[in-house]
């Protein structure tokens, strides 16, 4: 089997790597430090329709395939992984919307996702409710030509700067999926700041008192709200995650192949002594492993195979392990400078670790992964009996 990219996903790589050379590594570092994205580097990730990507050609956006999707959020992810993660949350509200909306949500509002003029946040967790996301406390009761929200979101990923979240709320115990603008009364952002990795993300509490949303701003009906909408989303996050995991793996691994060729102990390069060599050796496996697995989920995407939700399950999961541990070891082979300000692998370190938490923690793809793999056993055992 031969795994080759076509000249135009060779050409889009070449394009995002540029992109992300000039435009993201150099500063990346401050955003962190200074825990934002410019407004400037947002206007050129929209210019360039990097918040389009997925959406169709005749609302604005670059139509692109899941795996030229793939390369934009490793080259992305290598230079800067909060700059990732506004793909990853603007993505999975276009698509949501795209998928689920009704005709005039869709029409209204994706020519102004695509465009950047509008930002979005996807406000699912909760003080309280984080893996079990079906136990949603935020609620929504229908009063006349309004449903009105009340309850309260954490960690939402650019929270701090949308003009639309996607809301998950509960209408009498069925989760729901609520499109609500930023400025709508009783909506109140409070940011979220000191966080250990993605620190650019722009992360937010979302208070909800009795704030009023427009019926019409129902994305799905009740009981869909979960199983369809933020499943549906989620796989996208996760998909979007696994091959940002793998951009900071790259990233680790070109930071240590270059160190460790510099730095000098006992009169020669770090990169003579053997111990050395072996963290080089797994990062280079690890990290050409996950990125065949991102591969593998994005070719069942593009091709609609039905196991394409597991396969990007496996994906995140192994991806997001893989650079925690190469993030670990590139932290070892750079020694005290990887623990300083100086060297970009302590960044990476933080925020490989968030890799591992955020669109379902591991222990939860863990759990849905050996789930999906006893269906599966039971469906061969059943075909062949
Ligand atoms: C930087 C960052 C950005 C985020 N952005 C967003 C966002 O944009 N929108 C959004 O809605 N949310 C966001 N989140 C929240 C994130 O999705 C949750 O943190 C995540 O789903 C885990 O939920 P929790 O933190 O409540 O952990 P909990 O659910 O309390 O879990 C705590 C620990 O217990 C484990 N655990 C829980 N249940 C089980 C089980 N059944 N079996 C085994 N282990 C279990 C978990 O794996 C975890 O290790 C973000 C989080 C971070 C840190």
């Amino acid at each position: 089997m031969k795994i080759e990219l076509t000249s135009s996903q060779q050409a889009a790589q070449a394009e995002f790597r540029a992109f992300a050379d000039t435009e993201i590594f150099p500063f990346a570092h401050r955003f962190d430090q200074e825990e934002c994205l410019p407004t400037e580097l947002i206007c050129k990730l929209a210019e360039h329709k990097y918040l389009a990507t997925i959406l169709p050609a005749e609302v604005g956006g670059r139509d692109f395939d899941m795996i030229t999707f793939g390369l934009l959020n490793e080259e992305i992810g290598r230079a800067c992984s909060s700059t990732r993660s506004l793909l990853t949350v603007h993505g999975m509200v276009s698509y949501t919307i795209l998928r689920w909306g009704t005709s005039q949500q869709r029409e209204y509002w994706l020519p102004r996702l695509a465009a950047g003029d509008t930002l979005t946040a996807f406000a699912l967790t909760e003080p309280n409710v984080g893996s079990d996301a079906k136990h949603l406390e935020t609620s929504a009761e229908r009063q006349g030509e309004v449903y009105v929200l009340n309850g309260h979101k954490k960690w939402i990923s650019f929270g701090q700067i949308a003009g639309l979240f996607l809301i998950f709320a509960q209408i009498e115990g069925q989760p729901a999926a609520f499109l609500v603008e930023g400025n709508t009364p009783g909506l109140i952002v409070e940011p979220m700041r000191g966080l250990l990795g993605t620190r650019a993300s722009m992360l937010a509490e979302i208070h909800l008192e009795k704030c009023p949303v427009p019926k019409g701003n129902l994305l799905a009906s009740p009981g869909l709200g979960f199983a369809a909408v933020a499943l549906s989303a989620l796989d996208l996050g996760r998909y979007s995650v696994a091959w940002g995991s793998v951009g900071i793996g790259q990233a680790c691994l070109e930071a240590s192949l270059h160190y460790s060729r510099q730095r000098q102990q006992f009169g020669v390069p770090l990169q003579s002594f053997q111990l050395i060599q072996e963290m080089i050796t797994n990062m280079v496996t690890q990290v050409k492993a996950a990125r065949l697995l991102c591969y593998q989920a994005g070719y069942s995407h593009d091709s609609h195979q039905s196991n394409a939700t597991t396969e990007t399950l496996m994906a995140k999961y192994f991806a997001s392990n893989m650079a925690s541990r190469v993030a670990s070891d590139a932290v070892q082979i750079h020694g005290g400078n990887g623990c300083g300000p100086d060297y970009p692998v302590s960044r990476y370190f933080r925020d490989a670790k968030v890799m591992e938490i955020i669109e379902g923690s591991n222990q939860m793809q863990q759990v849905m992964i050996a789930q999906n793999a006893y269906q599966e056993c039971k469906n061969l055992a059943r075909a062949l009996s």
